[in-house]
C-alpha cells in the first residue's frame, strides 16, 4: 500500500469534488489535523490527518518548503 506524502505549500487532489467544482486544494498546516484551502474557491477547512489522507488521491505539484 502506498503511504500518502505531503507537506505544507503541495497542491493536492482530492478524491470527491468541493462544492464548487474545484478537486484541487493547498495544504496550509499539518500536523494532528491539516488545514487545506480550496483553489477553486478559497475556502480553507480543517480535517484529522486520518480522514484527510483517506480523501486525497495524490500530490500534484509540491510546494516549495
Ligand atoms: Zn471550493
Amino acid at each position: 500500500m502506498e503511504i500518502k506524502q505531503f507537506k505544507v505549500g503541495d497542491t493536492v487532489e482530492m478524491k470527491k469534488p468541493h462544492p464548487c467544482g474545484s478537486k484541487l486544494w493547498k495544504v496550509l498546516r499539518t500536523g494532528a489535523d491539516v488545514r487545506i484551502e480550496c483553489l477553486g474557491c478559497k475556502h480553507s477547512v480543517m480535517i484529522s490527518r486520518v480522514k484527510f489522507e483517506k480523501s486525497m488521491k495524490r500530490v500534484v505539484e509540491p510546494g516549495n518548503g
